[in-house]
């Protein structure tokens, strides 16, 4: 089985999906993730979609799901969706296109804004393997360093609050029509992402992994 991550920026997806990925074997795929590898790389598509991320607008459909196409084998294994689908077309393609009669799971992480706006104001991102650590929460051991790698910890260039309002914005006006779409398919559940994380992991486990 599939599962779809859908949450606003900062309620703890991408958390969740390390602890699957470890515990489960999942596969995590991060759309926000292939994105920003291309702007690492300067690549073409990255040199055209940095002003438009940092900005915090989407990007556009057609580029992120060939993006997406290129980086996931559905046969093989069982994929982790996070940051994708984001509006109602996506989510169509996704189901056309990509799982195709697929089994799979929709885990909303609800949270409200304030909260939202504080977690990623405060969260720092190793750059080398991803770990995620807050500042005031889960500081690293070394200040500026990856506890797990020991690589360079960044404050991602939208994680700053004009550019978080703006995500949310977005997150907001194009997510109902995504919701109620799995919500008609029955294949959407709620979690409570202001919990513990220990405590949504299990429920979560409890959802995809029986
Ligand atoms: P994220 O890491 O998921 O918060 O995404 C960071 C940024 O990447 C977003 O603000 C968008 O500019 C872009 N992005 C990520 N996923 C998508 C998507 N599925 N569709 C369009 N833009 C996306």
């Amino acid at each position: 089985m599939h599962v779809i991550f859908l949450g606003a920026p900062g309620s703890g997806k991408g958390t969740q999906a390390k602890r699957l990925v470890s515990k489960h074997g999942f596969v995590h795929i991060s759309t926000g993730d292939l994105l920003r590898e291309e702007v690492a790389k300067k690549s073409e598509l990255g040199l055209r979609i940095d002003s438009i991320m940092q900005s915090g607008k989407l990007v556009d459909d057609a580029t992120v799901f060939e993006l997406l196409k290129k980086n996931c084998d559905l046969g093989k294994k069982q994929y982790i969706f996070d940051g994708f689908p984001r509006n109602f077309d996506q989510a169509q393609t996704l189901d056309l296109s990509l799982l195709k009669g697929s089994k799979y799971k929709v885990i909303y992480f609800e949270l409200n804004t304030d909260i939202l706006v504080s977690r990623l104001t405060l969260r720092r991102v190793c750059g080398s393997c991803g770990e995620i650590f807050n500042v005031k929460s889960a500081p690293p051991q070394v200040e500026g360093k990856c506890d797990k790698c020991s690589g360079a910890l960044v404050h991602r260039k939208d994680d700053s609050e004009e550019v978080i309002r703006e995500r949310m914005a977005v997150f907001a006006q194009t997510m109902n029509p995504v919701l109620d779409y799995y919500n008609k398919q029955k294949v959407l559940f709620r979690l409570d992402a202001s919990l513990d994380a220990g405590d949504i992991f299990s429920k979560l486990e409890g959802l995809v992994c029986l």
